[in-house]
């Protein structure tokens, strides 16, 4: 069965006021959008609630991060059932800057990944290499190895609640943007692995998109790779261009 193309926005910290967020659903609920593009927008969470009842195309909304915990002493976190609650459906997990800024282990990854699944939250999972790693060969074992953790946690079943998204860190906010080749190369690897580790059902039903420096310019060439199931957006998902790559494949 075809895979559904999928085209995350992740709007990190920005923009830095609510009328310019609401801006960017504005675009959206005026645009022209691939219906067979799931699309899916991460604004701050302070915004989503207002972004959600803006929104008048199906377009879904995702948390940036999410706690292990339901509720309890933990300031400054917010639980997926919270999340759930609020009408959340979607969560970032994973994103190379909390793993780099924020210190998030491979192994809290996967606890985030099992306790928002649990949750009924679907997850779009961050995973990729750095810049060394790469020169040093060991793009496709750092991928697995993040990966790992997760497997370990989840049933056969719980994969169609997950998106992978493969984000070589070094292509992030960079303008440095992977080659179609270099993208789809790996993202073939991380099904082989899928279908190793999980079962080969369920490596050919899950997506795996490509995030980092994706621009209306780079998308469609991208968007033609086999592996390639969609795109996780940083900076463009802010701009106009938005909406081209989500029509990526149109
Ligand atoms: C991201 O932060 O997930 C991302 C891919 O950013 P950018 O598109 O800006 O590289």
């Amino acid at each position: 069965m075809a895979r559904q193309f999928f085209v995350g926005g992740n709007f990190k910290m920005n923009p830095n006021t609510k009328a310019q967020t609401l801006a960017l659903a504005e675009l959206l609920n005026n645009a022209q959008l691939d219906p067979n593009t799931e699309v899916v927008i991460a604004p701050p969470s302070l915004y989503l609630i207002p972004v959600a009842e803006k929104l008048n195309k199906p377009v879904e909304l995702a948390a940036q991060n999410a706690y292990i915990k339901t509720s309890g002493a933990f300031t400054g976190e917010t639980s997926p059932s919270q999340l759930f609650e609020a009408g959340i459906p979607w969560v970032i997990l994973g994103h190379s800057e909390r793993r780099v800024l924020f210190q998030e282990t491979s192994e809290l990854v996967a606890q985030k990944t099992r306790a928002a699944l649990d949750t009924q939250l679907k997850v779009i999972l961050c995973i990729g290499e750095t810049l060394e790693e790469r020169e040093s060969g060991k793009t496709v074992e750092v991928c697995e190895a993040q990966l790992k953790h997760v497997v370990a946690q989840l049933k056969p079943e719980d994969w169609k609640n997950v998106v992978i998204a493969y984000e070589p860190v070094w292509a992030i906010g960079t303008g440095k943007v992977a080659t179609a080749a270099q993208a789809q190369e790996t993202q073939a690897e991380v099904r082989k692995y899928l279908a190793k580790g999980v079962s080969p059902a369920v490596a050919e039903a899950t997506r795996i998109i490509y995030g980092g420096s994706v621009t209306a310019s780079n998308c469609k060439e991208l968007a033609t790779q086999p592996d390639v199931d969609g795109f996780l957006v940083g900076g463009a998902s802010l701009k106009p261009e938005f909406v081209d790559i989500i029509n990526a494949r149109k």
